[in-house]
């Protein structure tokens, strides 16, 4: 991998990467799409990563379609996959340990210890053996943007990280690999996530935070027998919870969702 794109390189074509856990659907696609336009040769990778798994069954259940996977990836242009083995990718215990703060700490990270050093364990070597100029990732994960870009600040990578608008279903729930894990029921209910966001997107004009909280959790725990795991209004940079509105900073609306069989993340601006 690395000698093909030193070739590469050394003829003066800039590579774009797009990460992926595979089970690819078209909000993958559109960050192939993206970093198609942007550069010269497109790298994805198709790594289900242990180590940002806390649940052994979780890591077990994940969907793998790696034929559909690869027939996906070369209608839409991608000029190779990498598809390493665990093995490969963790051939010993790592001894450097990569620290985010506070960022590390709410939502995402207090709900799923460990998630994030594992993501950007393996999202460093992948960036260390591809050497991309321009690595592309979902607003679906927010939060993972949010640390990916800390990780190569630190890292002084010199990699773009480009964060790309997240992609959804036309009746409004995000796409995700983890969605043939809803049963047809809470499909039909899905979409009140993404709905009670834009709600909430709303009520801030005439609701503190608490109350706008307190409403949503409401409406969508009417349905589908779903729970909400988390609901945080926070600063679109810091990632801290914000407890008063700000009418000048950026701000999120993230949530967790638990079904049956899975859980769901969404977040959109405020
Ligand atoms: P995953 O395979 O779930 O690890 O996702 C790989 C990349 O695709 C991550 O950067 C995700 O944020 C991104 N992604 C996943 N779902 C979507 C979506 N619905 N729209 C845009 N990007 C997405």
């Amino acid at each position: 991998m690395r000698e093909y794109l030193e070739r590469a390189k050394l003829m003066g074509l800039s590579i774009g990467f797009v990460p992926t856990m595979g089970a690819l659907h078209p909000g993958h696609m559109s960050l192939i799409e993206r970093a198609k336009r942007e550069n010269d040769l497109v790298v994805s990778s198709i790594f289900v990563n242990p180590t940002q798994f806390g649940d052994a069954k979780d890591l077990l259940n994940y969907p793998r379609t790696p034929d559909a996977d690869y027939e996906l990836l070369k209608q839409h242009g991608c000029d190779m996959v990498f598809t390493p083995s665990v093995a490969e990718m963790y051939p010993d215990q790592s001894l450097i340990e990569m620290k985010f703060g506070d960022l590390e700490k709410v939502m995402e990270g207090a709900y799923r210890p460990g998630h994030f050093k594992g993501v950007a364990t393996i999202v460093s070597r992948f960036f260390e053996i591809i050497r991309p100029n321009r690595a592309y990732f979902g607003q679906k994960d927010f939060q993972q943007l949010a640390i990916i870009k800390e990780m190569n600040e630190q890292l002084k990578t010199g990699i773009e990280i480009v964060g790309c608008a997240t992609m959804r279903e036309p009746d409004g729930l995000a796409m995700s690999s983890r969605n043939i894990h809803l049963s047809f029921e809470e499909r039909k209910a899905a979409p009140v996530i993404y709905n009670s966001l834009l709600l909430a997107s709303e009520l801030v004009r005439i609701n503190e935070p608490e109350e706008v909280k307190h409403t949503i959790i409401k409406i969508i725990e009417a349905l589908g027998g779903f729970k909400v795991q988390y609901l945080e209004f926070v600063d679109s940079l810091t990632l801290k919870p914000i407890t008063k509105w700000q009418s000048h900073a950026d701000q999120r609306a993230c949530i967790a969702v638990i079904t049956s069989k899975t859980r769901l993340i969404d977040n959109v601006a405020i």
